[in-house]
C-alpha cells in the first residue's frame, strides 16, 4: 500500500493523483523535477511507499534511492545539461530543514564555474523550462544504459 496518499504531495505524485515532471520510476521509486530548482536539472528521488523520515525508511529502499540518485547524476553529466558535478542531498527531519515530510533525495547538478548562477538559483528558485529539461535528462539515462550494454557486450566476448 501506499500510505498518506490523500494527505501527502509526494505520495499522490508517486501515485499520478498529482502533476509532476517525472524523468525516472521504477516499482519503489520514482524520480521528478523539484518544483523549485536550485539549479537547471534539480531532481527528487522519492520512495512510492510513505516513509517520513530516515527513522521511517527501509534500509534496502534507501539503498535503491541513492543508487538511482548516483545513476541520475551520471546521466545529467551525459546529457545536454552537462554537469560536471552534483550534489546529492537528503534533508532527514525539521532539525535538518526537511519541509516535504515524505522522504526525498536531491540531485542538484553543478558546472564549473557556476556559483554566481547557484546563488542566484538559491534566492530565486524559478522552474527553468521543465519539460526540456526533462527530455534531457532522461536522453541521459538513455545515453548510459546504452554505455551499459556495449560494456556488457565487450566484456562477454572477453
Ligand atoms: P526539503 O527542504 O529537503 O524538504 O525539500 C523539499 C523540496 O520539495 C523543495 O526543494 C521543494 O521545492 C520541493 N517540492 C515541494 N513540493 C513539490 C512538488 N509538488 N513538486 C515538486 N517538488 C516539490
Ligand atoms: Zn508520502
Amino acid at each position: 500500500m501506499v500510505g498518506g496518499v490523500n494527505d501527502c504531495v509526494f505520495c499522490r505524485i508517486a501515485a499520478g493523483q498529482a502533476p509532476a515532471t517525472k524523468v525516472y520510476e521504477d516499482d519503489t521509486l520514482c524520480a521528478f523535477l523539484d518544483i523549485r530548482p536550485i539549479a537547471r536539472g534539480h531532481t527528487l528521488v522519492i520512495p512510492k511507499r510513505h516513509a517520513s523520515e530516515l527513522a521511517d525508511l527501509d534500509a534496502e529502499v534507501g539503498a535503491h534511492i541513492f543508487r538511482a540518485g548516483h545513476r541520475l547524476a551520471l546521466a545529467i553529466r551525459r546529457s545536454d545539461l552537462a554537469a560536471d558535478g552534483a550534489h546529492l542531498v537528503l534533508n532527514d527531519g525539521t532539525a535538518a530543514f526537511q519541509t516535504v515530510p515524505h522522504i526525498h533525495l536531491h540531485v542538484i547538478p553543478r558546472r564549473h564555474g557556476d556559483k554566481l548562477s547557484m546563488a542566484a538559483g538559491l534566492l530565486l528558485r524559478r522552474p527553468r523550462d521543465p519539460q526540456t529539461t526533462a527530455a534531457a535528462i532522461r536522453a541521459g539515462i538513455s545515453a548510459l544504459e546504452n554505455e551499459d550494454e556495449t560494456s556488457a557486450e565487450k566484456g562477454s566476448k572477453g
